[in-house]
């Protein structure tokens, strides 16, 4: 337990390595479309702020935040926050990211049911990976230690509540690929971007998709990972 195990490498590296493609894919494609003016020449900033009006959601702001592929959308406070290369590039990439948080944001306004869950789910998580790891390792030591039938109660209780870290990444999944479902049909139905521009945003957000893929797995394996030194240590 207390020294690195090579068998933590087995279970979590290919979703590890899985993650940094995805990211390297990412980034190279983002850095390619940025380059791709759309015909319409509007900002990530203008296509979002568009979108939401034409869809009636004029409560929702468009609003610039820092860093680079940091666009969010936060259901909790609503603001559609694009990162500066997105909020003012007339880009292909830029156009393809703010239509993927126009996204979320019609998820919320029509209460779409993945995201009402995930964000129910997030300060169960918070909770649960912080109490549960402590009572995951904390529970492991005493049952090695004493080998009290409690300490191993208490890992079990502590695996349950970490493995909502694992629930949370999988909710995710349909939030993040119906975000980008709608993007794709709002930027073709409102006549934002033509046909033969929307194979630069296929790519953007598609590569975007597999990194939350990537995330999923990661949680998963780690989960399983727990579970079968806490079980496997029984037999
Ligand atoms: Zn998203």
């Amino acid at each position: 337990m207390f020294y690195f195990d090579p068998l933590y490498l087995l279970f979590v590296m290919p979703a590890f390595l899985l993650g940094l493609w995805a990211q390297y894919r990412v980034k190279s494609n983002f850095n390619k479309y940025s380059k791709v003016r759309t015909t319409r020449n509007w900002t990530g900033a203008q296509v979002a702020r568009a979108m939401l009006d034409a869809e009636g959601l004029y409560h929702v702001k468009v609003e610039q935040t820092q860093g680079f592929l940091s666009d969010h959308y936060d259901p909790a406070t609503k603001p559609c926050a694009l990162a500066p290369m997105v909020y003012n590039t007339p880009s292909v990439a830029a156009a393809g990211i703010a239509a993927h948080e126009m996204g979320h944001a019609l998820q919320d306004a029509k209460s779409y049911t993945p995201l009402v869950v995930r964000s129910a789910l997030v300060p169960a998580t918070r909770f649960g990976s912080s109490l549960g790891t402590w009572m995951l390792f904390g529970g492991l030591i005493l049952n090695s230690f004493t080998g009290s039938e409690i300490g191993f109660m208490v890992a079990v209780l502590g695996l349950g509540l970490f493995a909502l870290t694992a629930v949370f990444a999988l909710v995710t999944l349909p939030v993040e690929f119906d975000a980008t479902k709608r993007a794709k049909q709002l930027l073709q139905s409102h006549g934002v971007l033509y046909a033969d521009e929307m194979v630069g945003v296929n790519k953007v957000l598609d590569s975007a998709a597999w990194t939350y893929v990537a995330a999923a797995i990661q949680a998963l394996m780690t989960v399983l990972y727990y579970a079968y030194i806490l079980f496997g240590r029984r037999r």
